[in-house]
């Protein structure tokens, strides 16, 4: 498959100089060719009778609803509290502002705060802290469009 000036889209991956690259922008040049933005690489210059190679067909834009993402196009990452690991809570503790202690992470805030009336006890003059909440997040790659159900 290849596209050329006229049918190339940004997010299209094409070869450019050997290497297959997602095309990040496009602008057009006076004559009729396309200026290529890539992420990591220079631009290229897509003259108007030039084609590029691409990994395989691209959907119909508004045909199927399933576009199928050409291989080693880039996937998105989603973000959400949690682990895999149910031994890894979120917990909770308390750091003096003033030097620095940090009270043991537990799971209760009781502690840190038990810990933090025994500091202030010893140590009159501090008076600030911070509570620290510690929770777990995943980054997981977001299903691709061809393994959705
Ligand atoms: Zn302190």
């Amino acid at each position: 498959m290849s596209v050329n000036a006229q049918t190339i889209r940004i997010g299209d991956v094409v070869r450019v100089r050997g290497t297959f690259r997602v095309v990040r922008d496009l602008r057009s040049v006076p004559g009729g060719g396309r200026l290529l933005v890539f992420t990591n690489a220079r631009p290229f210059r897509l003259n108007p009778a030039a084609t590029l190679d691409t990994p395989g067909p691209r959907a119909a834009p508004g045909r199927s609803p399933q576009r199928s993402a050409p291989a080693g196009a880039p996937r998105s990452w989603q973000i959400a509290p949690g682990s895999d690991d149910d031994a890894d809570p979120v917990t909770q503790a308390m750091m003096c502002r003033v030097c620095g202690l940090t009270s043991p992470q537990t799971e209760s805030a009781h502690p840190g705060r038990v810990w933090m009336l025994e500091h202030a006890g010893k140590n009159p003059t501090h008076r600030a802290y911070h509570q620290i909440t510690r929770t777990p997040w995943r980054a997981t790659l977001a299903p691709s469009p061809t393994t959705a159900p």
